[in-house]
């Protein structure tokens, strides 16, 4: 299977563009660089720092080719964040695509989910100030052989395809939820799932669907957004917004002349 780095729906290796997005899976291989930049565009690509008042910051210019984020940079700087580290993450400018990949690091590295999305098992979510993962491999109890529940199972009866579960320091579980059919929502003040104590989270902020076998998560017009940690590379496309640590930045794109 090769997963989509647009929206990360898993392809047959025998397509050339995604079913999903159709954008094409050529990016989406291992070993496709992207071409570098020719003359066809106005001025180069940027991050544009997001202030935590939500206004705007400085701009940082992206050069050609790979950009290296981190402590260290020395492309795009971000001192002063633990979660950030000193080789975190690059931004591979080519001239059709840009990709932004996470070096492996242990807080990862967030995009802001536009619309709607498929996530897949074990992916990582940012709302507010929580982070999620989605568990959809459940292993499933056989029947008893009298008929009778299964002690603890109460509750769980009807039609849910995975759990929300909520992390805490060194990605304990600190609450579990159940995803239920046809969707569940989640927000501050509305929702099956509540986070009322999170200025950041919007009153009704996000819902799960259950997608073939994965879960397709919905941002419902939220103030602050839903943030995806990426799995390997992910193409990057003008107005994205990038979570590294506890710095968000806008990624702008000039548009081709
Ligand atoms: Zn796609």
């Amino acid at each position: 299977m090769i997963r989509c780095v647009h929206c990360g729906t898993d392809n047959e290796e025998i397509f050339t563009y995604c079913l999903n997005c159709g954008k094409p899976l050529e990016q989406s291989m291992k070993g496709f660089k992207p071409r570098h930049a020719s003359t066809a565009r106005k001025g180069t690509c940027s991050l544009v720092t997001i202030r935590t008042d939500g206004g705007t910051g400085p701009e940082i210019p992206l050069v050609e080719g790979v950009n290296h984020a981190g402590r260290s940079g020395p492309e795009v700087v971000i001192a002063d964040d633990p979660r950030v580290a000193d080789q975190h993450a690059t931004i591979d400018v080519g001239r059709d695509v840009v990709f932004l990949e996470d070096l492996g690091t242990r807080h990862g590295t967030f995009v802001r989910v536009t619309g709607q999305r498929n996530v897949a098992d074990g992916d990582q979510i940012r709302i507010g100030h929580a982070l999620f993962a989605i568990q959809l491999a459940i292993p499933r109890p056989q029947p008893s052989t009298d008929g009778a529940a299964w002690l603890g199972s109460a509750g769980t009866t009807g039609d849910w395809f995975g759990r929300l579960l909520r992390l805490g320091p060194g990605d304990a579980v600190i609450e579990a939820h159940l995803l239920r059919s046809p969707e569940t929502t989640l927000g501050r003040t509305s929702g099956d799932i509540l986070l009322p104590d999170d200025p950041f989270v919007s009153s009704r902020h996000a819902s799960f669907a259950a997608s073939g076998a994965g879960c397709m998560l919905k941002d419902l017009g939220s103030t602050n957004g839903c943030f995806l940690r990426i799995r390997g590379r992910v193409a990057l496309e003008d107005g994205d917004f990038v979570l590294l640590g506890h710095h968000l930045f806008q990624f702008k794109r000039p548009v081709a002349s």
